[in-house]
């Protein structure tokens, strides 16, 4: 184990012996290494930066059309409760030269989602990376999301969706364009 897991580790063992429980039973006794190794996962977006992941997969191109990447599976952790939050982000850009590998747009949205996040920053971080590395005409982001802090506690809401959208460019200036791109995405 590396000393950050150790010492995570440690901690999550404490969390456990704080709730009541016995972490020496034999059901927990893994428990804390396996935690702290999910929570580093849950949250290795912060290794990674946008040139990393871009990697060069930026490629010239004539479309000047509305490019749609629609349903990307998101999982986040809220930054207020440490609690999953899980939905569906939908991205359009209108490039000008350049266009972005499709696999590029997921891998975007997961190092931002791969952090504690509230889901209107992690909207604006995504259109916010999009823009810096495609240098489109018009970015758009809308998530649609089902937080488990307000489905398991506190007003124990089971059904309630929050949507976040961010409009930058020709989808900020032109109702067209962000009608044209809102329609899409509700065509299922
Ligand atoms: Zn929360």
């Amino acid at each position: 184990m590396t000393d950050k897991l150790t010492e995570l580790a440690g901690h999550y063992r404490e969390i456990i012996d704080k709730l009541g429980e016995d972490p020496e039973r034999e059901g927990l006794r893994n428990t804390p290494e396996r935690a702290a190794k999910a929570m580093q996962f849950l949250t290795r977006g912060y290794q990674e930066t946008l040139e990393g992941l871009v990697n060069d997969a930026v490629f010239e191109s004539q479309m000047d059309e509305m490019v749609v990447v629609q349903d990307i599976e998101l999982y986040s952790l809220c930054e207020h409760h440490l609690l999953p939050f899980i939905g569906k982000c939908h991205i359009a850009y209108i490039p000008q030269g350049r266009v972005l590998g499709l696999s590029k747009f997921a891998r975007i949205v997961d190092m931002y989602a791969r952090r504690l996040q509230i889901q209107e920053n992690l909207t604006r971080e995504i259109a916010g990376a999009i823009e810096t590395v495609t240098h489109a005409k018009g970015v758009a982001v809308v998530i649609e999301a089902q937080h488990m802090c307000m489905m398991m506690r506190g007003v124990e809401k089971q059904n309630s969706l929050m949507k976040t959208s961010m409009m930058l460019g020709s989808f900020r200036k032109s109702q067209a364009t962000r009608n044209e791109f809102l329609n899409l995405i509700q065509r299922r």
